[in-house]
């Protein structure tokens, strides 16, 4: 049988590491757009911050493939799929398959700000744009990074570390930092947090227009009229799957491409893992769910026994400024409306640098974030995955320096 594979990172690469272990026959290729092979996008973070080299961010040299028997063909994009020919366009040639993946992830979102384009404004999704962020922040003085989320901090707190001298703004277009892991108590202590070590966040900061002449931008104007001084700006405003090829191939796509609980698309002999597939309405953008759903894949794709992805519990366990975080299933905040059977529990140390809460359905654990600690984390992990009934714990979940 042959397998290809379109995209080379986290889900490309642990389907074909699966599928080779269960199988030693079966024919691999594995083609990706960029030139360089596995990378996991995380330590882009350590090199802007110049803690590693581009060799530490590698994963596995070339001769890991040759090793196992994979194809990898490097800055060779898929053009398109002939479906009923079962075959991939690659430059001028076609290449048959018997089983398709498509594991070809996403792009940086840019929005289409007024002034744009602007040569010093970026994103970091690839090597290459690392490479390209750290080139323009040795020249640089002021740097507005747009967008509050995950990203957006980590990319900040790189910039931070790698090049002490720059005067750092984190623009946040909601009313608080990380509002997908945070509630507003956690981001208010967390922004405290990050002023601190030197780094300004402005919330409720709506981008317009990139100021400046000659393809640099020198400013950036928000929609209230404020503008923010810059020598480079970079924009993370989160990520949006890559869904051409899916598309021109007629396959059933909605944010993402739309997979059932054997990762197989609207077509019989393809199937999609990672940042581009959509499972039950949800496009996870996340490492743990391609990791899960690039395993399962691999099984489906050879017509093995195995169990069918049902979704992944979403974990984030992470260092922003220095400070751990780590948010866990459902995390609800409270501009939204609780539903019932909601229930929040939130633990503060007196000190204020401790910060907990749990949220609560019908008295099971259903999401949880930590700040400033990490002790017990895999026990309420364990209870979130569980589904079990918290209990006798509840009364513990009050107390910021209990373990549970
Ligand atoms: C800086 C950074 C830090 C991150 N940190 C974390 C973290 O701490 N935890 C976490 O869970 N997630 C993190 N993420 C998100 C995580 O990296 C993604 O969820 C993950 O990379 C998704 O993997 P993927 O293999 O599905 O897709 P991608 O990583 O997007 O890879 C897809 C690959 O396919 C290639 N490709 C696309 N189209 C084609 C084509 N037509 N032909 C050939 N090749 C093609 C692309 O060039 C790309 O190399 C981070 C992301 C970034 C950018």
């Amino acid at each position: 049988m042959k397998v290809v594979i379109v995209g080379n990172n986290v889900a490309g690469t642990t389907l074909a590491r699966a599928i080779r272990n269960a199988n030693q026959e079966t024919k691999i290729d594995i083609y990706t757009e960029e030139s360089v092979p596995y990378y996991a996008r995380p330590k882009l973070i350590d090199f802007v911050a110049g803690n590693i080299d581009e060799k530490d961010v590698l994963f596995y040299p070339v001769e890991w493939y040759e090793k196992n028997g994979l194809g990898l063909h490097l800055g060779s994009k898929v053009e398109r799929i002939d479906v009923p020919g079962k075959k991939i366009l690659v430059g001028e040639k076609w290449h048959s398959y018997d089983k398709l993946v498509l594991a070809n992830g996403s792009s940086a979102f840019l929005p289409t700000f007024k002034g744009m384009p602007k040569d010093n404004v970026f994103t970091l999704r690839t090597l290459e744009d690392a490479k390209r962020i750290r080139e323009a922040a040795v020249k640089a003085k002021r740097v507005v990074v747009i967008g509050g989320g995950l990203l957006g901090l980590e990319t900040a707190r790189a910039l931070a570390t790698g090049f002490p001298l720059l005067d750092i703004t984190i623009l946040e277009y909601a009313e608080h930092l990380l509002m997908r892991q945070l509630d507003h108590k956690g981001a208010e202590i967390l922004q405290d947090w990050i002023a601190q070590g030197g780094t300004k966040v402005v919330t409720r900061a709506e981008t317009e227009e990139m100021l400046g002449e000659g393809g640099q931008a020198t400013a950036v104007r928000l929609k209230d009229g404020r503008t923010m001084d810059c020598d480079m700006v970079v924009v993370s405003a989160g990520a949006r799957p890559n869904l051409q090829l899916a598309k021109d191939a007629v396959l059933d796509v909605h944010r993402g491409v739309i997979v059932d609980g054997s990762l197989r698309t609207s077509e019989e002999d393809i199937y999609a893992v990672g940042d581009v597939a959509e499972f039950e309405g949800r496009v996870w953008g996340m490492i743990p769910p391609a990791l899960d759903q690039a395993r399962i894949a691999a099984n489906k794709v050879l017509g093995l026994d195995g169990p069918d992805y049902a979704g992944t519990v979403p974990s984030n366990i992470l260092k922003v400024m220095g400070i751990d975080l780590t948010s866990i299933g459902t995390v609800r905040s409270e501009h939204e409306t609780p539903d019932a059977g909601f229930e929040e529990i939130r633990a503060v140390s007196p000190d204020g640098m401790i910060y907990k809460k749990f949220v609560l359905k019908n008295d099971v654990m259903i999401g949880a974030i930590f700040l400033g600690t990490k002790k017990g984390i895999s026990k309420v992990a364990k209870m979130i995955k569980d589904g079990q009934p918290v209990g006798a714990v509840k009364e513990k979940l009050a107390d910021p320096m209990s373990e549970i």
